[in-house]
């Protein structure tokens, strides 16, 4: 069969994640990792694997079939998002759900014009959850649908607790409420407020002459962040937050619980344990280039998400392998 040549646009958490997902895709070859920073200062998982900077994508048009990209939602992802997708097929995880429709349209046209395809925002909350809201609301229609998120590290809200005067450093887990998702599961279609469905867990090392009790006040009592929320606040050591904090796990449950009579009450769950997201995420972002990769050849040019991609596409099987293995 024939090989997906895949490159990586920016080398963090997500762009080492996708290196070691292409590993496991037979079908799939890594170009190489571009990089903003000095190629030199980077390592790699696989010495192997090529590094190059940025600037020397234009030279790799012609041998790349997707490029994955890597950065950031809010800084990075914005500005690179269009202006890759002019040169190459792209896929990206961008998750700020609020701006998702602007960065859809600013990535259309520039993939249009120049025949691209991009997948924007998959990944698994947006992506395989989205999916999952889709077929939950299409199949109950007269239903509720739910999300919960975690146990899992929130590197949105980690960033937030390091801010607060006093802390030397720390991590935030975010939990679903276990009340919360077994009425859930009991096909009750409870109304949850937002403090009924997660609780804030924070692990917070103190700089040396700080006030834990003031620590804790301002953490538990943020605007958005926490404040919403039953937070427990934990003191520990810096060595214990480098021994004990370092994974990045995460998860969550995407539920529909919707009545098709009067009578009966169906309950649809789609669930993730993740020890690592990074590593998932990218799972999800390296079979989406394949279905990129197989639209372009269709034709199928501009800004797409997970809802336009068939799952089919997803695989390296057949459609004919698929309908005598899987259906
Ligand atoms: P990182 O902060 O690890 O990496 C983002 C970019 O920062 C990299 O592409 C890299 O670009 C640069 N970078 C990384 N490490 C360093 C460093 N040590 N010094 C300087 N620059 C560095 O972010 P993640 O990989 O963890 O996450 C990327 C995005 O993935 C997130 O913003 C999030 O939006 C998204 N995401 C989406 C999910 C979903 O379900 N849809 C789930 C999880 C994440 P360069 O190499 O060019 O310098």
């Amino acid at each position: 069969g024939e090989t997906i040549r895949i490159g990586i646009a920016g080398y963090g958490n997500l762009g080492r994640g996708v290196e070691a997902a292409v590993e496991k895709n037979a079908d799939m070859n890594l170009v190489g990792i571009f990089t903003r920073r000095s190629p030199a200062d980077l390592a790699p998982l696989r010495p192997q694997t090529p590094v190059y900077n940025m600037d020397e994508l234009a030279a790799h048009e012609d041998g790349i079939d997707v490029l994955i990209l890597c950065g950031g939602s809010k800084e990075d992802l914005p500005q690179q998002g269009p202006l890759l997708a002019a040169q190459f097929n792209t896929v990206d995880s961008f998750d700020t759900h609020a701006r998702i429709p602007e960065y859809f349209e600013s990535v259309d046209e520039p993939a249009r014009e120049n025949r691209k395809t991009a997948l924007i925002s998959a990944g698994w909350d947006p992506g395989m959850f989205s999916i999952n809201r889709v077929y939950g609301e299409a199949l109950l229609p007269d239903g509720d649908t739910y999300t919960f998120w975690g146990r899992g590290l929130s590197q949105g809200h980690s960033d937030a607790v390091r801010r607060v005067p006093g802390v030397a450093g720390g991590v935030q887990y975010t939990l679903p409420s276990q009340p919360a998702i077994d009425k859930v599961r009991s096909g009750s279609r409870p109304q949850l407020e937002t403090r009924q469905k997660h609780t804030r867990e924070c692990f917070v090392v103190l700089e040396q002459d700080a006030e834990p009790a003031a620590v804790r006040e301002a953490i538990v009592t943020m605007p958005h962040y926490f404040d919403q929320y039953d937070t427990e606040v934990h003191f520990i050591s810096a060595e214990e937050l480098a021994r004990d904090h370092r994974a990045m796990p995460h998860g969550g449950f995407a539920i529909r619980s919707g009545n098709t009579s009067s009578e009966h009450a169906q309950v649809i769950e789609y669930s993730l344990t993740l020890e690592s997201n990074p590593e998932f995420t990218a799972s999800v972002l390296v079979a989406y280039a394949r279905a990129v990769h197989r639209m372009n050849k269709q034709d199928q040019f501009g800004a797409k998400t997970v809802f336009d991609v068939p799952p089919g596409l997803l695989s390296p099987k057949s459609a004919a392998d698929l309908r005598a293995e899987l259906l």
